[in-house]
């Protein structure tokens, strides 16, 4: 007699291997879930949509490998007239990223915790049967389920939950051979004109220059004539593009509401990304894995429902938000001249960029003398 092989269950299915899907994974089957994460591409760290760019807060909540990253210490601030400004805090860098081989290292992590990784393999619905979620495109049923699937999230639309509705757009190049820039910094312009509510940007990343820009919904991003414009600094014909990407940031606040019962949103997908700066790897990182610590509790040792947990510990984003509305409003570009060369708002972009200010009259080459060693004796 012939019986009909029994769907896998699992505890949580995760649909998206990203930077959130990924760490909640790992976390989840470190606890003790059996785990499975459901991604689209073929391959996690293929046609990668972001910059990639960790604030020093987001590799203090999950250990990276350093041979992937870079740390860049200081912002070089372009008013619209070209003329700079040297942004640093002792203590705090940014770290540019291999951003796709940083997305294969979380999957094998993922994978070495436990976790199964089923890649072409895009998540389109799923029916409740009990307390239980059945995905009858993939023969599997799970308890828990976690939309980690990106700003404009499937699950979130199956189940009804709330969506992104607010958005900047980005859009980069990477280039080989761009020998001019100065690798300490990360280069950001400003210009209502041309990145109207946000700003271009050229960053050192190990192995490439990434030179990009984002808009508001006012404009769409121009590269070429953000590169004509800077080509006035950089010579843009010395380099090769060998990749370009482009993709929307939400930047509306977290999207309401963000789970039902046994599902539940994170990253992205919930519209955890700060609405100011579009930064979203470190909440990418933080609630990937508070969420898999909340669905563990919950699961194996009946702790309260994963989705109130959350709840408590989201970011309201009050005053980012606020700031959003003011960047929107894009400042003249003669204003903003007039304003980067104040020392008052210098202090405030240095607080921005740092969350933190350097000691009065110290330079940027007086910390650079300081902490920062070769290469080889690091
Ligand atoms: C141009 C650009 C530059 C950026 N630069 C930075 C930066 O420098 N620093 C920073 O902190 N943030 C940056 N961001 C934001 C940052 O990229 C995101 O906040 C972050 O990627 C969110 O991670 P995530 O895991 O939630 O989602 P994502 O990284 O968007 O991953 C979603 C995953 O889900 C998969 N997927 C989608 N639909 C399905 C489906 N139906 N089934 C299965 N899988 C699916 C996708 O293939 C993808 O792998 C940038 C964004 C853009 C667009």
């Amino acid at each position: 007699m012939s019986t009909t092989p029994k769907a896998p269950h699992y505890d949580l299915i995760i649909a998206g291997a990203s930077f959130s899907g990924l760490v909640c994974a790992r976390t989840a089957a470190m606890r003790g879930l059996k785990v499975c994460v459901l991604e689209a591409k073929d391959d996690p760290g293929a046609r990668i949509h972001t910059t990639g760019i960790l604030v020093k807060e987001a590799a203090d909540e999950v250990d990276l490998p350093h041979n992937l990253m870079r740390r860049v210490h200081g912002v070089r601030l372009y008013a619209p007239n070209l003329k700079s400004v040297d942004l640093f805090a002792p203590g705090s860098y940014f770290l540019t990223t291999r951003t796709a081989d940083l997305v294969r290292w979380l999957a094998d992590e993922a994978r070495r915790a436990g976790a199964t990784i089923l890649c072409g393999a895009r998540f389109d619905g799923a029916e409740r049967d009990g307390d239980i979620l059945r995905l009858g495109t993939h023969g599997i049923s799970g308890r828990y389920l976690i939309g980690a699937d990106g700003a404009r999230s499937t699950v979130a639309r199956h189940f009804g939950l709330g969506l992104n509705q607010k958005f900047l757009t980005g859009m980069e190049a990477e280039f080989t051979g761009l020998g001019d820039v100065d690798p300490r910094f990360l280069h950001c312009f400003l210009d209502s004109q041309i990145s109207p509510g946000y700003l271009g940007w050229i960053a050192p990343a190990p192995d490439v220059m990434q030179v990009g820009l984002a808009t508001n919904g006012s404009a769409r991003p121009d590269l070429d004539r953000f590169m004509q414009k800077t080509g006035a600094l950089f010579d843009y014909a010395q380099g090769s593009v060998v990749e370009r990407r482009s993709g929307r940031i939400p930047c509306g606040g977290i999207v309401a509401p963000f789970a039902a019962p046994g599902v539940m949103l994170i990253g992205d997908a919930a519209g955890l990304v700060s609405p100011m700066t579009a930064g979203g790897i470190r909440l990418a990182f933080r609630f990937g894995r508070r969420a898999a610590q909340a669905v563990s509790d919950h699961l194996l040792d009946c702790g309260p429902s994963p989705e109130a947990v959350l709840a408590r510990e989201h970011p309201k984003f009050r005053l980012k938000k606020l700031m959003r509305a003011g960047l929107n409003i894009a400042p003249p570009n003669p204003l903003i001249d007039l304003g980067l060369s104040s020392a008052l708002m210098r202090k405030l972009a240095t607080r921005i960029y740092f969350h933190r200010t350097a000691a009065p009259g110290q330079t940027f080459q007086d910390f650079q003398e300081k902490v920062l060693m070769p290469e080889d004796q690091r």
